[in-house]
């Protein structure tokens, strides 16, 4: 016998026949042998109700009440379940997150979990009862109802699937899989037969909005299989496995993060500490920062960037305000008009031209790239928000998303798929949701170029890719740096044995673009690897800190979900790499 969790999002459980249909879905799970757990949300859009009823009474609701407020939805829609399912004759019991014993940390409205009980559910499900638990909520040491965030129905599935060892986690949604891009957004978007854990995780903290990306952050930590499908049609959904069982592809989809703001610290004084000292204010307050950017800058100074999603433009502006005045910094400016577009492979690490093949399709539609990082497995660029459909659209077709072949049909039966192992990390770890943090590698192979006082037009970052293609040079990472005064900086590293060659072929796009180039012939870099790096508030100052405080200064600097890269000067790569480990416990 096996245990299924299934998860029914709002739209799935949006009115009475729709919560029966899904009840009918549940007993046939059962009636197929298997012990059936059913975590369900709000109904409809209940949830957004709820918001502005809040907004009704006051501007600025206290987290607490919210939680209070917000955990009403799920506490409806879970005894109807229930009820539904009793009405077809079969026995449920419906239960709220405390009841389960989903204990979470005192975070309201982004509570993470700690620890679930599994006695209770246990033995309902032992004495043939189908247990219909309420997501997105959880009780934290005091006693008081939080909540996981929004969307954070899928983290209460996939977190119940790992610790009742569920054999499957099934999502049921208004689409039947995970697509290559919103297909709301882009018609042409098709679905995907599976993706993996480390892909999943990057699109959704990117932007797409199927899943929860703290659900998956408990997929890959626990070894959760998830199947992403339809709740009104039959047909084969996604399967979101471990990287060893997906099939690498340079691009596996296309993210847009809609609402995006650019903060930047102008002519901050060229130091170690600077970092630290602004992103540990930031991470204080919870605030979680995704692309770092930091230009080589003039005269010992430099300007900081970085982006915020918009609702937190106003305490992230406050706040760099304080720093920029404590640091000597001219003064901070912010552009909140923003969008990211990312695309995300964990085959494009190998792939040839991948950056060059992006840039080249945002020029030729006419786009102007305002920021750029990159990781491994994913390139990220910062674009207007007016471009931000041409830009999701250019780059989608550019990696053929909307013509790929026929994907493999998705296991729906589920009778196939076999577990994957829990990593060897989460034994270590005190709460459920903790940050996991595998493993510091150094790489000290690399070379660093930079260009200097580029023009910032569209196609720059196309044309410098392009000719670095043709040079036929594997280039790693790349940033480039919010432009100022009508010039942009781009950085990138190459193998050093290839810095020769990248730098006769920068020069030759330098000269005809009045750009300067300036390298480091031996760079080390640094890279972290675990879960959650990004949604954590503060990973990357964890990084900022133990390396000022060594005097070390941070040359590039790139984030992603399961990875955080630095490169320092090549005589600090072994003490980098000592104080990492130190400063994550490795
Ligand atoms: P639920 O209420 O079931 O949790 P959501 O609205 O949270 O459903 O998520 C489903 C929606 O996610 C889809 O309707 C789709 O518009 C959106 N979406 C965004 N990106 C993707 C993607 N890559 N693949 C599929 N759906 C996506
Ligand atoms: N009802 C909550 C929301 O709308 C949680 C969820 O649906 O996942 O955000
Ligand atoms: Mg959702």
């Amino acid at each position: 016998m096996a245990l299924v969790v299934q998860k029914f999002g709002g739209t799935s459980v949006a009115d009475p026949q729709k919560i029966v249909a899904a009840a009918k879905k549940a007993i046939a799970r059962q009636q197929g042998g298997h012990q059936v757990v059913v975590v369900v949300s709000a109904m409809g859009h209940q949830t957004d109700v709820l918001v502005d009823l809040a907004k009704a009474i006051t501007d600025r609701p206290s987290a607490r009440e919210m939680d209070m407020l917000l955990s009403t939805g799920e506490q409806v829609s879970v005894a109807l379940f229930a009820m539904a399912i009793q009405s077809l004759g079969h026995k449920a019991v419906s239960l709220t997150g405390a009841q389960i014993g989903i204990r979470t940390d005192s975070t309201h409205t982004k509570a993470r979990i700690k620890s679930i009980s599994t006695d209770h559910v246990k033995s309902l499900l032992d004495s043939g009862a189908i247990v219909i638990a309420a997501g997105f909520q959880g009780i934290d040491q005091n006693g008081n109802i939080t909540t996981l965030g929004r969307g954070g129905s899928d983290t209460t599935a996939v977190a119940l699937a790992a610790v009742l060892d569920a054999d499957l986690c099934e999502i049921y949604t208004d689409v039947d899989g995970v697509y290559t891009t919103d297909p709301r957004l882009l018609p042409e978007a098709r679905r995907l037969g599976s993706i993996s854990y480390d892909e999943m995780l990057e699109l959704a903290s990117l932007g797409a909005g199927v899943m929860h990306s703290r659900s998956i952050e408990f997929a890959k930590k626990f070894g959760v299989k998830v199947l992403v499908r339809s709740s009104f049609k039959d047909v084969p959904g996604t399967v979101i496995l471990s990287a060893e069982e997906s099939t690498p592809r340079p691009a596996s989809g296309v993210a847009l993060a809609k609402d995006e703001a650019r903060i930047t610290l102008e002519n901050v004084p060229d130091q170690p500490g600077s970092s630290h000292a602004l992103f540990s204010r930031l991470a204080a307050s919870g605030i979680a920062v995704d692309m770092i950017v930091q230009n080589v800058g003039q005269g010992g100074r430099a300007d900081i960037s970085f982006t915020v999603p918009a609702d937190d433009v106003p305490e992230a502006l406050e706040l760099s305000g304080a720093v920029a005045k404590q640091l000597g910094a001219s003064g901070v400016s912010h552009d909140a008009e923003l969008a990211k577009v990312s695309v995300v492979g964990v085959g494009m690490e190998r792939a040839e031209g991948v950056a060059g093949r992006m840039f080249t399709a945002l020029s030729a539609a006419g786009i102007n790239v305002r920021m750029i990082t990159t990781s491994e497995i994913k390139i990220s660029v910062l674009v207007d928000k007016s471009d931000a459909q041409a830009a999701v659209q250019a780059v989608h077709r550019a990696f053929g998303l909307d013509a790929e072949t026929a994907e493999g049909e998705a296991d729906v039966a589920g009778s196939h798929l076999v577990k994957s192992s829990p990593l060897e990390v989460v034994r270590r770890l005190e709460g459920m949701e903790d940050l996991a943090i595998e493993d510091c590698q150094l790489d000290a192979s690399q070379a660093l170029v930079t260009f200097t006082e580029l023009p910032d037009t569209p196609g720059v970052a196309a044309e410098v890719f392009e000719e670095l293609g043709r040079a036929g040079l594997n280039v790693d990472m790349i940033v480039q740096s919010h432009p100022r005064d009508g010039r942009a900086e781009i950085s990138f590293t190459v193998p050093a044995g290839d810095r020769d060659k990248a730098i006769v072929a920068a020069q030759k796009i330098a000269s005809a673009r009045g750009a300067a180039v300036a390298d480091v012939p031996h760079v080390a870099k640094l890279s972290i690897t675990g879960v959650g790096i990004r949604s954590h508030a503060g990973v990357a100052d964890r990084l900022f800190k133990p390396l000022a405080d060594c005097g070390i200064n941070i040359d590039l600097v790139s984030t992603s979900e399961v990875r955080l890269n630095v490169v320092v000067a090549a005589e600090h790569g072994q003490k980098s790499l000592e104080v990492l480990r130190k400063a994550f416990g490795l």
